[in-house]
């Protein structure tokens, strides 16, 4: 059914006029990217070469690490860029990122960019880096999510349910697990009218948090996909199934075929999910009709490219290689995340946006108590980051009663320090295991090619 925006003049129900300027400025974003998803290719990348160039002279301009390799590599940013002077633009990985530091922040903004806000991310490769994004950024991100929502075709009448972490639940033994929402949240109850929204903890027992998705009965459910397993296996062993799910959309993690086809299997519902990362934005997001997935070439422009730097022929994999269009405090131009990904063919829907094959893999799993228990990880990620002599850091069940804490540094730590790390840990994984510190040379790689911040090597199954 034609999802009828929100309405700021009562009576004017159709067609709706935006209730705000926020509204109208996604509405008309929204409005265009329905013609650019059937773009020519070539077209479309014209149009991602002229805010590329807009990019890249800004960033000339007021970012002191660009102007720098400007003037080292004579490279010419400043005109309107071509493919072939595209090419001769460096990567920048994450460790040049981590390096640069406020190098890459710009000293000044265009007008109407809007605030700056941080986020510290590990991403696939375990390495921090800190990325500044403007309010513009985040506004195309949200666009993204809609057009999703959109894409999907959801009822937006009926029950989401998120089981994530939830920050305001301060006191995890003895609150309530479950919040109530009057709508879906921003973005999307921004603009549509929606139903209610239910945010889980997931600091509560599978079992507990499978029998309120019972009661709750929600239409929609997003988690992490070893959430999912874990449900799953629960939903197996006691024979009751969900009403009403319509779909789960899967976070956080890479999702495995096996997961999926579980999750069709049991409980008959789909699952889907997004690509994305926080340095970027929202990067592919599945197609409606096909089994592939759509670049969000509006808001990013991706690469797959060789070792050597060329790029990858369709059905090859390479090297993924991103540049935000529109982030202009830190511009990252051709920004390595340090995933692999294959482009695959034309997709038949009609939709010219570049597909991607799969979502590159992720890993995370939950750690086993000593009791037999299942639970996540529940660490704070942010507050280990704060000890800036750690590089990259991975914990890792290693036995049922034990866990590693594996650390990159710059520097050994201070006892001070490895107590405050220590203090950390163990506010969020509990008492029940003995923590160890291990200091590496470096931490690898899964095989999948994904990082796990937290890896459980028990080799759990379902
Ligand atoms: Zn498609």
């Amino acid at each position: 059914m034609f999802p009828l925006p929100k309405t700021g003049i009562p009576g004017a129900t159709f067609p709706a006029v935006p209730s705000s300027t926020a509204a109208s400025m996604m509405l008309g974003v929204l409005h265009q990217l329905r013609s650019t998803q059937l773009l020519p290719p070539a077209e479309l990348q014209a149009l991602q070469f002229r805010q590329l160039s807009e990019l890249t002279s800004h960033a000339c301009r007021t970012v002191p690490f660009y102007a720098n390799l400007l003037r080292q590599s004579g490279i010419k940013l400043t005109q309107p860029i071509s493919r072939e002077i595209w090419h001769k633009v460096p990567i920048l990985n994450r460790q040049a990122v981590q390096e640069a530091g406020a190098a890459l922040h710009a000293r000044e903004l265009p007008q109407g960019h809007g605030s700056i806000s941080t986020a510290t991310t590990s991403g696939s490769s375990g390495r921090p880096v800190t990325i500044r994004k403007t309010a513009l950024a985040q506004f195309f991100w949200q666009c993204f999510v809609i057009r999703e929502h959109e894409w999907q075709g959801r009822d937006f009448s009926a029950l989401w349910m998120t089981i994530l972490r939830d920050d305001l639940r301060t006191d995890p033994a003895h609150s309530n697990p479950l919040r109530r929402f009057p709508d879906w949240g921003e973005p999307l109850a921004a603009i549509y009218p929606t139903g209610p929204g239910l945010l889980l903890d997931y600091r509560v027992d599978v079992a507990e948090m499978f029998r309120i998705i019972i009661k709750e009965k929600p239409a929609y459910l997003t988690t992490f996909p070893s959430l999912l397993r874990e449900l799953l296996r629960e939903s197996h062993a006691s024979g009751v199934l969900p009403q009403g799910l319509l779909e789960v959309r899967s976070t956080g993690e890479a999702l495995s075929t096996e997961i999926r086809s579980l999750c069709g299997e049991l409980w008959g519902t789909k699952v889907s999910e997004i690509y994305s990362a926080a340095e970027i934005g929202i990067i592919a997001v599945p197609c409606p009709e096909q089994n592939a997935l759509h670049v969000q070439s509006e808001g990013v422009f991706l690469e797959i490219l060789r070792d050597d730097g060329t790029s990858c022929a369709s059905g090859e994999e390479g090297r993924v290689v991103l540049t935000p269009l529109h982030n202009f405090v830190m511009p990252l131009i051709r920004y390595e995340l340090g995933d692999r990904a294959t482009l695959g063919a034309p997709c038949s829907c009609g939709r010219t946006l570049p597909v991607l094959r799969t979502i590159p893999g992720r890993a995370r799993d939950m750690i086993t108590t000593p009791t037999g228990e299942r639970r996540f990880p529940f660490y704070s990620h942010g507050e280990m980051m704060k000890l800036d002599a750690i590089i990259q850091h991975q914990v890792a069940q290693t036995a049922i009663n034990q866990i590693e804490i594996r650390l990159v540094v710059r520097r050994p730590l201070t006892v001070a320090e490895e107590t405050q790390l220590l203090s950390i840990a163990r506010a969020g994984l509990g008492t029940a295991h003995e923590l160890r510190v291990v200091y590496c040379k470096e931490i690898l790689r899964q095989e999948s090619g994904k990082f796990a911040e937290f890896t459980n090597e028990l080799n759990p199954s379902l």
